[in-house]
Parts: C-alpha cells; structure tokens; sequence
C-alpha cells in the first residue's frame, strides 16, 4: 500500500506513546493521505495537524488516537462528532464502531463538509453521514449518542451536548481560549455528570452558538 513505511513509523510511535491496540488498528486501516490536500501528501504521515484550507486542520494523528481511546468506542455506537473538517476522525470512528454502528459528522463550512464527503466515499465509509450545520447545538435527529467528540474547542461544555449524550455515554470535549483542556466527560446511570481534566491541548475554535462568537 502506499506512504506504507511512514504508516507503519507512525503507528510504532504511537503505540510507544501508550495508544491502545483497538484504536491503533483502526488507524492502521484508515488511508490518512486520502484526507489530505495533494501538495502536502509528502506529510501525510507526519505526527502533526496540518491545514485543509479555511484556516481550518486536520488533527495531529497522535491527538486522534488519544481522544478515540478516551472514547473507549465499542462496536455498534452510534457517534456524534463535532468538526468533520478533512473527514479523517470520523473514518477512525467509523472504523471503531464498525458497519452496525454510525458517525454523524457535522461540519460548519459547507467547503470542508463536501470534500469530506468525497474523501469518505473514496476511503469507502458508508457508515458517516456528513451534515453542513452549527453543530454547538449538537444534532437532536438522532440523539441520544453512546459517544461524542468534539474536535474543536468550546468557550464551556455545550448544555445541548450534555442533553444529547445517553447516560452511560462518554464525550471528549477540548474547553478555554487562550489555553485550553481536554476534558473527558462521562454520564453515569442516573443522567449526572463526572468531568475530568486529560491535560492541555490546541484546537481551533468551535464557532456557533454554543461556541465563540467570531466576526468573519
Ligand atoms: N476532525 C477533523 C479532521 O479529522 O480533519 C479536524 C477538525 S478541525 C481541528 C475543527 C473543525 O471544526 C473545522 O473544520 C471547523 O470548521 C469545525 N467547526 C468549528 N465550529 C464548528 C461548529 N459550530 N459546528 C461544526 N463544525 C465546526
């Protein structure tokens, strides 16, 4: 397969990096230079985010796998992911949940939502449903979700996402400004909330209503 030895470099250090063996597998399937722009194909497998246009990334492959481990997705999970963006982590979501579990991806910029759709079909991910909204209100069509994950960060937990995510759920969400944090948030059986802090990160930011207010 093509960019193969810098797949197989990547996936080493990533498992050296603590990444467990699920997520590591569904990486491996996932062709990431599909979800990247002709001109920086030679990165494709660098360890780093890189632009997509927009002023818009794609993720740093190590910060995928951490959020997707934090996930602890289980086959069959119906997801809620924030930020199509490239489309790259809704494909290792999609590969974590398999074909009896869903993604819906929803992506603000109407550009990027639509060469996610076609990097998804060329990856062959039938199970991802791309929708061009804001999606700080989350996507009340098909909640409850078994899991979500926000791929930018938010001024505060959105309260639409709390209410969308089934109890028993797990949601990754990065939140703050100028510094910003990972939290991992999970809903126990009566419906309350347990937030912890999995470090600091840098993401670009959720625009919407329940996210920054920027003027473009
Ligand atoms: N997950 C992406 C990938 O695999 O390429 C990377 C996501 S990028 C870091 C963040 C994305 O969030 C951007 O594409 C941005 O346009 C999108 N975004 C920001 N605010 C949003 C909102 N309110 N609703 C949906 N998407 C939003």
């Amino acid at each position: 397969m093509e960019h193969e030895e810098e797949r197989q470099r990547l996936l080493s250090s990533l498992r050296e990096q603590g990444i467990g063996e699920k997520v590591l597998e569904a990486m491996s399937k996932v062709p990431r230079h599909f979800f990247i722009p002709q001109k920086l194909q030679s990165a494709a497998y660098y360890d780093s985010p890189l632009p997509i246009g927009d002023k818009q990334t794609i993720s740093a492959p190590h910060m995928v796998a951490i959020m997707c481990d934090l996930l602890g997705i289980r086959r069959g999970d119906v997801i809620l992911e924030l930020g199509t963006g490239s489309g790259y982590n809704a494909a290792v979501l999609a590969e974590l949940t398999g074909p009896e579990g869903h993604v819906y991806s929803i992506e603000r910029i109407p550009k990027l939502a639509e060469s996610a759709k076609e990097n998804l079909q060329k990856a062959g991910y039938n199970n991802v449903t791309v929708v061009i909204a804001d999606g700080s209100t989350g996507y009340e069509k098909h909640a409850p979700y078994d899991r979500i994950c926000v791929t930018s960060a938010a001024p505060s937990i959105p309260k639409p996402l709390i209410d969308q995510l089934k109890n028993e759920g797990i949601m990754v969400i990065p939140v703050g400004q100028y510094t910003q944090r990972l939290l991992l948030v999970k809903k126990n059986t009566e419906g309350s909330i347990e937030e912890t802090d999995q470090g600091g990160v840098i993401f670009v930011p959720l625009v919407g209503k329940y996210g920054f207010h920027i003027r473009e």
